[in-house]
């Protein structure tokens, strides 16, 4: 039987960082040597794998839909070449990435797993190399066949992850769904929480566009009436509410906002600012301006799955209605209601 192959994009981030002046940064052509001096990586018991390192390399604070494009286009370039794929990414907006590539890569039938680390591969006690292996055995087994994030031994759907800790090695959790997976001395697969996916459709890529969204969070005397004028000529509007979806009613001034919002075509999406639970418009009186205002449950998304969903349906020749169906609905095992 012949070995199974991976392919790892290597997009920046700490796992491959190395310190400068300034602090940690990616340098171009330095990533290869340290795979090359971590020996698990040429057992024979590993897979074939090869390294693509992108150019530039990021610190993921600097990742934007143009990566994300460029992240799609090699899995699709290489789809029929790979059993599966490991992009290596920063932590910082692995969670967004990893959502973004799940809307993207329609009719997805491998393993792509985000990974990356805390600490350095040159560094000592770097969480790098396990996260490496593992998620490139993942990769290589045809087992999970959707976009997921590995890290510190737990296996998460990509847009169910959230960074959690930006000091601790157990740097991501999955607040609203089950692991897919958890690593002890064996691999323990929930098979039951996979996606459902059918090998004989084809992978087809959506491709992202520049999209004018904002995020708000909502706070104790906010004044909704300052966001006024940066709504115009927004395309999508994600509220971080309280709670169950509760925004503050003492005076129109969010309902000026959305109304605003509606007017120039802006899609007004309510995720809670609560790491664990969802949205239930209407519950409390608190809520039913946003109701009435015509905006939309993100039920229990996290914002950064809401934001890449909302970047992606903008992205394609859909009405105003559609995205709001679309954003409702239960595409890739985003959401539940
Ligand atoms: N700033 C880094 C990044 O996101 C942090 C990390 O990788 O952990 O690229």
């Amino acid at each position: 039987m012949s070995k199974k192959k991976v392919c790892i994009l290597y997009t920046g981030g700490t796992i491959g960082m190395i310190p400068t002046e300034n602090g940690f940064a990616p340098a171009p052509g330095t990533f290869a040597k340290e795979l090359a001096a971590i020996r698990d990586l040429s057992s024979p018991r590993m897979p074939d794998w090869d390294l693509v390192e992108f150019d530039p390399l990021l610190d993921s604070s600097n990742i934007t839909y143009k990566q994300w494009n460029q992240i799609a286009g090699a899995i699709e370039s290489r789809y029929d070449d790979y059993d599966g794929f490991v992009v290596l990414h920063g932590t910082d907006t692995m969670a967004y990435s990893a959502s973004a590539l799940s809307f993207m890569l329609e009719g997805l039938s491998k393993p792509v797993i985000f990974t990356g680390s805390q600490i350095p591969l040159c560094e000592l006690r770097s969480d790098g190399k396990d996260n490496l292996i593992t998620s490139v055995l993942i990769a290589a087994q045809d087992v999970v066949h959707e976009v997921c994030l590995y890290f510190s031994n737990e296996l998460l759907r990509g847009n169910r992850a959230t960074k959690y800790s930006s000091d601790r090695l157990i740097a991501f959790k999955s607040p609203n769904y089950t692991e897919l997976a958890k690593a002890g001395i064996d691999m323990r697969y929930r098979k039951r929480a996979f996606l459902e996916v059918d090998p004989d459709q084809p992978l087809t890529v959506r491709y992202l566009r520049d999209t004018r969204l904002a995020v708000i969070k909502v706070f104790p005397g906010i004044k909704f009436e300052l966001f006024t004028p940066i709504v115009n000529g927004m395309q999508g509007l994600i509220l971080e509410t309280f709670g169950s979806g509760n925004i503050p009613n003492y005076d129109k001034a969010l309902s000026n906002l959305i109304d605003e919002a509606s007017r120039t075509g802006a899609v007004v999406v309510v995720c809670t600012q609560c790491p664990q639970g969802a949205v239930r418009l209407g519950t409390y009186e608190a809520g039913s301006a946003l109701v009435n205002a015509g905006a939309v449950s993100g039920y229990n998304m996290t914002t950064e799955a809401a934001v890449a969903k909302l970047q992606y349906l903008l992205s394609q020749d859909l009405t105003r209605e559609q995205v709001i169906e679309l954003m409702e609905t239960d595409l890739r095992g985003e959401l539940d209601k």
